[in-house]
């Protein structure tokens, strides 16, 4: 089975007027009960991050001020970032989330998992919170894959709108987590340019696919399926971990880009493809981005269908 993690904890960061806004979230659960898909996942049961995880990415210092400033009732952290008392919580909850889902895929417990989790993480930056995110859940959780698993080799793909920044910087140099991203350019947050690649140990291990916003999707799908093949034969991954936004949709009122909710199946199949080829078909997808609640859930569903049908297509 799929592993599921899709709990109302995620609508209590709350934003206020602000597009990364529990609103967005709010029609997902009806949505994957109407096609029958929950009832087809498994829904563990898990706990917030522990602060030696946490603390593996971020700094102490800056887990400290989110913890302060949550408890005293709130506020803009950092650029364009908000919380609320509830939101030290939440984001602990949120890096727990995909740590439990990567841990039990990689001890074979299921092959895949969904983390539907609030606030996103991939902007977050070790030392401070970056474009609506707090703490990087999925850098959090693929750095306990390779320092306490013991995996030699992540694969971290990332098909948000937007670079993932936060993750990039944080395995700049670490060759054992290799980094795809495909994203709108010139856009926010200003990096990820080709000739970003990585440094030092970690030389060649980030890859960047840059797109104008005017791409066909089918150049776009083109482009990041055969750039995702070669990335992949050559970090060999154990584990695949997916920064799943979906604010590259037409109709994101922040991405504005070029995909209909149909594209977001070939790619969950892409990525599947390659998980399947190197890792034993282990994949772990966290939520990042997509500011159309409508649009979120049915890409959401329709992202999760892919998941659920390639487990039961494949040999358990
Ligand atoms: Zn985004």
């Amino acid at each position: 089975m799929t592993l599921l993690y899709n709990e109302p904890c995620f609508l209590q960061h709350e934003t206020g007027f602000h597009p990364e806004r529990a609103d967005r979230i709010r029609l997902i659960p009806e949505r994957l009960a109407q096609a029958g898909l929950d009832a087809r996942c498994r829904r563990p049961e898990w706990e917030r991050v522990a602060r030696r995880r946490l603390t593996a990415v971020h700094a102490p210092s800056y887990v400290d001020e989110v913890w302060s400033l949550a408890k005293s009732g709130g506020g803009e952290i950092g650029s364009e970032t908000v919380l609320s008392p509830c939101s030290y919580d939440v984001a602990l909850l949120a890096a727990g989330c995909a740590c439990d889902a990567a841990e039990r895929v990689i001890r074979g417990e299921d092959r895949r998992a969904l983390c539907l989790v609030r606030p996103p993480g991939h902007h977050a930056m070790p030392g401070y919170a970056m474009g609506f995110c707090v703490f990087n859940n999925i850098a959090i959780a693929a750095k306990m894959a390779v320092d306490e698993l013991r995996l030699d080799r992540v694969l971290v793909v990332d098909w948000d709108v937007h670079h993932g920044n936060g993750t990039q910087a944080t395995f700049w140099d670490d060759p054992r987590v290799g980094f795809l991203s495909i994203h709108r350019w010139p856009f926010y947050p200003g990096t990820g340019s080709e000739d970003e690649t990585g440094g030092g140990a970690g030389a060649g291990t980030t890859l960047n696919l840059p797109v104008p916003g005017n791409i066909s999707r089918r150049e776009y799908l083109d482009r990041f399926t055969d750039a995702l093949d070669g990335f992949a034969a050559k970090i060999k991954p154990q584990l695949v971990l997916t920064s799943a936004g979906f604010d590259a949709h037409r109709g994101d009122p922040i991405g504005q880009f070029v995909l209909e909710t149909e594209d977001f199946a070939v790619l969950t199949d892409r990525v599947m493809d390659v998980a399947d080829a190197w890792a034993g078909g282990k994949m772990v997808s966290m939520l990042e981005g997509g500011y159309d609640p409508r649009l979120v859930a049915d890409c959401v569903a329709v992202h999760l269908e892919r998941m659920v049908q390639r487990n039961g297509d494949a040999v358990e």
